[in-house]
């Protein structure tokens, strides 16, 4: 939403630019799954500012593709379809909590000074009792079930092996109240589904691997090559933020900066 930051200009450009070097192609996915968030505008704005920037895909909601739609709130019945089977095979489970609930929960777990994460309340439901809250219509959730220990292991090619224990996981919501899809559930079904051999995104989302891998094994899917860069930062090492300099690709356009100028001084960053 509003205008699109220079980080997206960013992790677009390596993707785009692996994509051109390898042979491959470059996908424009929408990730809409917020409507109150999302409009019209904020799409047309990141259409705009990625062609300004010369950055062009070959598949996305405004050019079509083999794997449309592109736009995630389109997708629904997809996401129906694979939170069936990991319902079916206990690799998810419904959760009736309340907020006040999680919030005592997380509160305990701050208190304590443990890792904050759902702590399982509703894993252990039986299928009748579920059912009958269903069937009641009472407001829940779907999660993730998460190994209890061990370590989730997977490799970065920039980075190597990392390793992350699953008690730093948490079991993710993968469908809202609302029936709509997490971030992290609707991007492994859409990766997977739109042949992405390549994910190169920001450090950020190291730590949202387990979870991703985890589902990708769940389904019975092959983990796409991951590639975690380094963020844009300020001098003193913290992130770019609209608080401290304006991130947004059209304050630069406005200012009559050239594209080639930004994207050569953003791949001179990388
Ligand atoms: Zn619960």
């Amino acid at each position: 939403t509003g205008d699109p930051h220079v980080g997206t200009a960013y992790m677009a450009l390596f993707n785009w630019a692996y994509a051109r070097a390898n042979g491959g192609e470059f996908l424009l996915r929408i990730e809409d799954t917020d409507a109150e968030r999302s409009t019209v505008e904020s799409e047309q704005s990141i259409y705009d500012a990625l062609r300004w920037l010369g950055l062009d895909w070959d598949e996305g909601p405004d050019v079509g593709g083999a794997h449309a739609p592109y736009r995630q709130s389109e997708r629904q019945g997809t996401y129906q379809e694979h939170i069936a089977t990991l319902l079916n095979n206990n690799h998810a489970f419904h959760c009736f909590c309340s907020k006040e609930r999680l919030d005592e929960v997380r509160q305990a777990q701050q208190k304590a000074k443990q890792t904050t994460r759902y702590d399982g309340h509703c894993i252990g439901l039986t299928e009748d009792e579920v059912n009958r809250r269903l069937t009641a219509g009472e407001s829940h959730v779907i999660r993730m079930v998460v190994p209890k220990e061990g370590d989730c292991i997977f490799t970065d090619r920039l980075r190597g092996e990392i390793s992350i224990p699953y008690t730093q996981v948490d079991m993710q919501v993968l469908m809202k109240a609302a029936g709509m899809p997490t971030y992290h559930f609707a991007v492994v079904v859409d990766d997977h589904l739109m042949a992405i051999s390549h994910i190169i995104r920001g450090e950020e989302w190291i730590s949202s691997v387990p979870k991703h891998k985890l589902l990708y094994g769940y389904l019975d899917w092959q983990l796409p090559e991951l590639i975690h860069l380094p963020l844009l930062r300020n001098t003193d090492q913290s992130k770019l933020s609209k608080r401290k300099n304006p991130t947004g690709i059209n304050y630069y356009r406005a200012l009559s900066i050239l594209p080639e100028s930004l994207l050569n001084y953003l791949a001179l960053m990388g």
